[in-house]
This record gives structure tokens, C-alpha cells and sequence, in this order.
């Protein structure tokens, strides 16, 4: 279990129910900026509309050969204004996120192929990987 930062967000975008956060992502939160624009591999900045914390969305798409449903993951990690603004200006490279995850709580949201999908809230590093 790990506890709420404060210093990130308020309790709708950034609360301990992952699935009230989760449910909430299409109405509660601006879209910013298209940072990597992929249809297997897509970041792009959010902000909350109640209390502006901007948070990174970080989509990757595997697909199965095999066929059947694709795999899909998302993280999503709060990140500071300067945080944003180097991912939107070119010198924070989307594959440096992982990093940090180290000591930030962030929201998974796996998918496997044909199995249930997962919520739930971690910390640490984390490996980006670009879908194919
Ligand atoms: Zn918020």
C-alpha cells in the first residue's frame, strides 16, 4: 500500500481508489499535448481540471500475431510543470519517464492479451517499452 504523496494532486486524480482515478480519466482531465504520437506507442500530457497536477499517459499497444485482442498497458505518472515542460520542448525524452517512477506512485493499467485487466498503483522504476 502505498501512501498518497501530497505534494502531487488532490484526491480525485490522485486518491488511494484507483478505479474512481481510473474511471475518472476521460471527463476529468484536459488533454494538453500530444508528446509521441503512435498507434502501438502514444505519451501525452493530461491535466487534472480540479486542481491543474499534470500527469503523463503513457500508451503502448503489443500485438498478438497469434490474433486475438492486443495488449494493451498504461502508466500514468504526475509530473511537475518543469517535468512538462521538457517533455513538450524536446529535453526530457519520453523514455527517461521510468526514471521517474523511482519515488512516485503511478497508475498501471495492464491488459494482457485475453486477460482480465489489472489496476493498480506502483512505485518504482519502470521500463518504457515502445509497442510493436
Ligand atoms: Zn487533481
Amino acid at each position: 500500500m502505498g501512501r498518497p504523496m501530497a505534494e502531487f494532486g488532490c484526491a480525485k486524480c490522485y486518491g488511494e481508489d484507483e478505479q474512481a482515478v481510473w474511471r475518472r480519466q476521460q471527463a476529468g482531465f484536459e488533454h494538453e499535448a500530444e508528446v509521441v504520437d503512435g498507434s502501438h506507442f502514444s505519451v501525452n500530457l493530461r491535466r487534472c481540471k480540479e486542481c491543474s497536477q499534470r500527469f503523463v499517459w503513457i500508451f503502448t499497444e503489443v500485438v498478438d500475431w497469434m490474433g486475438g485482442d492486443d495488449a494493451q498497458y498504461v502508466t500514468i505518472l504526475p509530473v511537475t510543470a518543469e517535468e512538462a515542460a521538457g517533455l513538450t520542448g524536446g529535453t526530457l525524452r519520453p523514455h527517461d519517464l521510468g526514471t521517474l517512477g523511482r519515488n512516485r506512485r503511478h497508475l498501471n493499467h495492464d491488459w494482457p492479451t485475453g486477460g482480465p485487466a489489472h489496476l493498480h498503483w506502483r512505485s518504482g522504476r519502470f521500463l518504457l517499452q515502445e509497442g510493436r
